[in-house]
């Protein structure tokens, strides 16, 4: 039997039975778990190869624990550094994001915000036009707006409300999440080409 901690992207856990032996692969986000913890996921593959029914109170103590907040937080930290999410090149075949950034970077911000990574979308979403991934600190922007019939000032729009995001982080308003709070807004405003921006953003 050969058991090791492995450097997955993510919580994972993973059992081989070859030539006779056992391969035990464990997400190394579990080093220093409490043992019962690890009899619990030990249970659990075990009964997984098996196909054997798996007991509730083993279920139940692996999964408190890895949602636990420190498990969650590390985990989150892990993804960050060895998340293999592919991101695409910030030039696209018609515009480049990183020079959209710098020049509303110095219209809009004195040139002082740091550029996060910026990759257009694996595909032309039409849904999710553009967002801020904190995990990668990537802004990420449809592709279908990387397109010759799209005016400049539409692309600089979605950047620069990413941009407005970075700068004004969600607030808590009692239980509401407040994502565009009145100052968000009022900086959006400060865009000149709002209007013909949004317009156009509208009829896509
Ligand atoms: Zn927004």
């Amino acid at each position: 039997m050969s058991v090791q901690f492995f450097p997955f992207a993510n919580v994972n856990n993973t059992i081989r039975l070859r030539e006779g032996k056992l391969l035990v692969r464990l997400s190394d986000l579990l080093e220093g778990a409490p043992e019962p913890v690890l009899r619990a996921i030990a249970h659990i593959l075990l009964a997984k190869m098996y196909q054997k029914p798996i007991e509730p109170t083993h279920a139940a103590r692996y999964r408190k624990y890895i949602l636990s907040r420190a498990i969650r937080r590390k985990s989150h930290l892990v993804r960050q550094l060895r998340g293999r999410k592919r991101l695409a090149a910030a030039r696209g075949s018609f515009y480049d994001l990183d020079a959209i950034f710098e020049s509303l970077n110095l219209r809009f911000f004195g040139g002082m915000q740091a550029r996060p990574q910026m990759s257009w979308s694996q595909n032309r979403a039409r849904n999710l036009l553009g967002h801020y991934d904190p995990a990668h600190n990537a802004i990420i922007v449809s592709r279908i707006f990387d397109h010759p019939r799209i005016p400049r000032c539409a692309v600089e729009f979605i950047v620069y409300h990413e941009m407005l995001h970075l700068r004004h982080p969600v607030k808590l308003n009692g239980n509401r999440r407040c994502v565009h709070s009145a100052e968000f807004q009022a900086e959006e405003r400060l865009f000149p080409e709002l209007e013909q921006a949004q317009r156009f953003i509208r009829r896509l």
